[in-house]
Formats: structure tokens, C-alpha cells, sequence
């Protein structure tokens, strides 16, 4: 009986404090971070749920809205609030269910409204900065420093037409690069680009997962829907996506197995436009294509061709743009090539048996 009492009490979870509640083990706690104001805005909110497990484990960062104009993993997060059962789970679920709220109050994509700034990169963010920076720092040392795991969960923006893929860095620590990888198997999107340019500096890492990467945790980007859409198959996609990574972490018994036939993209290019005008798409996401296709042509208001963009090599097209507005500088699309080599990366505890490397 002592011994029993015992092992109750080393294996208990202590209450998880956050932005000023407290969930107690076993419950669904729900709150909002505050962003102060600063010259020119009143500041803003990031709304929360934490679902605490009756054990301690993972704590397991999950952030929609990123983007203000990206709207499945939000709606997937409203689903996984009440489907992520507490009294059953081990370790923390932290939903972050809307990191842009002015960006997706004004419907604006890529910038926030306030400051014109990407909020995805600007981290770790500035106590002081613009508003964007604000909630970066925010997300930064309220999120990701309680976190032990992150999920950035993307989609096409507004005006961006995409299959779903991931988002693997491989320019962090080894042991974190190899967790990482795993968790991108898990959430089980089949297609992965290497990503090899994100800068190892957590004073400097631009993007929230890299963010969380660069302090030692292992993180992924993940992109599921666009277009301003809202369709049931994205969302299920990202439902699917944690309860993968929920199971592949232990934080609970049932889950769908990692991707078993990963489509590694190695050499990627974010074509962009040389002009200002209108956009005409001429191809579609998951297309195959050869150097030198036409992925888009810009025309100028009077409907001159100002410029055809070609693919700069043969692969698959992840996103085009899709809507006719255009910027000199912008994108208009993202073509990848299968990678010919997987980067090695350390075996280590708790990674799982049978994965694909
Ligand atoms: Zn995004």
C-alpha cells in the first residue's frame, strides 16, 4: 500500500500555469496571452487551451494562425480542444489557437496589418518591437520556452493554391534534427522538403518552429489547405496529423503509424515575380515539371505579358499562387526536386522502432 501510494505520487503531474490560468492534471484549462500595446496599436491577445494529462510527459506546443489568412489548422484546433481527452493523456497539450489575431481580424496575408511585417519572420520576436515582434517574443517565452515540442501548422495563404508537406531542418543540433525528423513522419504528411537554410542561432532564427529548434526542442512546419479555403480533407489532415505525433511522442496509446513511403524534396526554389500586375497561373500543385515549364505568366493592367516565370529545374510544384494580384518581389510559386540523398542523423532514445530513415 505504501509502495502503491508511493509510485501514485512520483508518477503525479503538477499543475501547468500559462498567460494566468491554471489547469490542474487531468482537465482542459483556457485562457489568453496578452500582448502589451506599443506605439500606434493597443497590443492584442493569443488565445490558448492547455490540456493538462493526469501524467507528466511531453509538453506539446501546437500553434494555428501563424498566418492570419490560414484557416485549417485553426478549425482543427477548435476540433482538438474537446477531442484531446485530458483524464487520459500524458503529458501537455498547449493549443495556441490564433498566434496572428490582427492578421486574421483584418483578413490580411503574409503581414500583419499594423506593422506590414511576416509575422513568421521576426522571431524570437522583441519585447519592445512592432506589434509583430511583440507577439513573436510573446509566443517565444510564453510557448516555445514551456514547450518541449512544436508544431508550426501552416497552409497555402489566402492567395496560394498547395499540397500538403513539411517542413524538415536539418541545420540544428544533430539530436534535434534526428527528433525532428521523426516528428515529421509521424504527422504523417507524405511529401518533406530538407530544409538546409535555416539559420542555427536562437538569437537570429526568423521562423517560430526554427525558434524552437535553435533551443534545443524539436519542432516542424507543417502546411495542409490554402486558398482562403476551408475544406474538410485539410482539416481532417491535421487532426490526423497530431493524433500521429500524439502516439509517436507517448503522450497517448492510439494513434495512426508515421508515413511509410516518405517523398524526401531536397533542391527547392520559391520562384518570384519581376513585376507588378496580374498573375496567371499555368500550373497546378502536385504537377510534375521539367526545367524551363511555365509556372505563371505577369501581365500589366493594360494586358501586356510583362514576364513568364519558368520552373529553374525539373520537380514537383508545392504551391502556385492563384489569385491574380501581384509584387515585384513576391512569390508565385514553390517547385522542389527529389532529394538523391536523406542527410544521416543520430539514432537516440525514444526515437521509433521501424521508421523509415
Ligand atoms: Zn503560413
Amino acid at each position: 500500500m505504501l509502495l502503491l501510494l508511493a509510485a501514485g505520487a512520483a508518477s503525479a503531474q503538477a499543475p501547468f500555469l500559462m498567460g494566468g490560468v491554471t489547469a490542474a492534471p487531468g482537465t482542459l484549462a483556457a485562457g489568453e496571452l496578452r500582448v502589451p500595446a506599443g506605439p500606434g496599436d493597443q497590443g492584442t491577445v493569443i488565445p490558448f487551451s492547455v490540456i493538462h494529462g493526469t501524467r507528466p510527459g511531453p509538453v506539446l506546443a501546437l500553434v494555428a494562425g501563424t498566418h492570419g489568412v490560414e484557416y485549417p489548422p485553426v478549425l482543427a484546433l477548435q476540433r482538438l480542444r474537446t477531442a484531446i481527452d485530458p483524464r487520459t493523456l500524458t503529458g501537455t497539450v498547449v493549443l495556441v489557437h490564433m498566434a496572428n489575431m490582427p492578421s486574421f481580424l483584418a483578413r490580411t496575408i503574409y503581414y500583419g496589418p499594423k506593422d506590414g511585417q511576416n509575422l513568421n519572420r521576426v522571431f524570437p520576436g522583441k519585447r519592445d518591437g512592432t506589434l509583430s515582434e511583440r507577439i513573436a517574443f510573446v509566443l517565444t517565452s510564453e510557448v516555445i520556452d514551456r514547450a518541449t515540442h512544436v508544431i508550426d501548422i501552416h497552409c497555402g495563404d489566402g492567395n496560394e493554391w498547395l499540397r500538403p508537406y513539411s517542413y524538415w531542418v536539418v541545420t540544428s543540433a544533430p539530436a534535434v534534427v534526428a527528433a525532428s525528423k521523426d516528428l515529421a513522419l509521424a504527422f504523417g504528411l507524405d511529401h518533406v522538403v530538407i530544409d538546409t537554410e535555416r539559420p542555427n542561432d536562437a538569437a537570429a532564427s526568423v521562423y517560430l518552429a526554427n525558434t524552437a529548434m535553435t533551443r534545443g526542442k524539436p519542432a516542424l512546419t507543417a502546411e495542409s489547405g490554402g486558398w482562403s479555403r476551408t475544406d474538410e480533407e485539410s482539416i481532417a489532415r491535421v487532426e490526423r496529423g497530431v493524433a500521429g505525433v500524439l502516439k509517436h511522442l507517448g503522450m497517448r496509446a492510439d494513434g495512426p503509424p508515421p508515413v511509410a513511403h516518405p517523398v524526401w524534396l531536397g533542391r527547392n526554389e520559391v520562384m518570384r515575380s519581376g513585376f507588378t500586375g496580374l498573375l496567371y497561373p499555368a500550373v497546378e500543385p502536385g504537377q510534375t515539371v521539367a526545367q524551363g515549364t511555365l509556372i505563371a505568366r505577369v501581365t500589366d493592367f493594360h494586358g501586356r505579358v510583362l514576364e513568364e516565370i519558368r520552373s529553374p529545374f525539373a520537380g514537383e510544384v508545392l504551391y502556385v499562387v492563384a489569385t491574380p494580384p501581384v509584387t515585384k518581389g513576391e512569390p508565385v510559386g514553390f517547385v522542389a526536386e527529389r532529394a538523391t540523398a536523406v542527410p544521416a542523423v543520430p539514432a537516440g532514445p525514444g526515437r521509433g522502432a521501424g521508421v523509415p530513415r
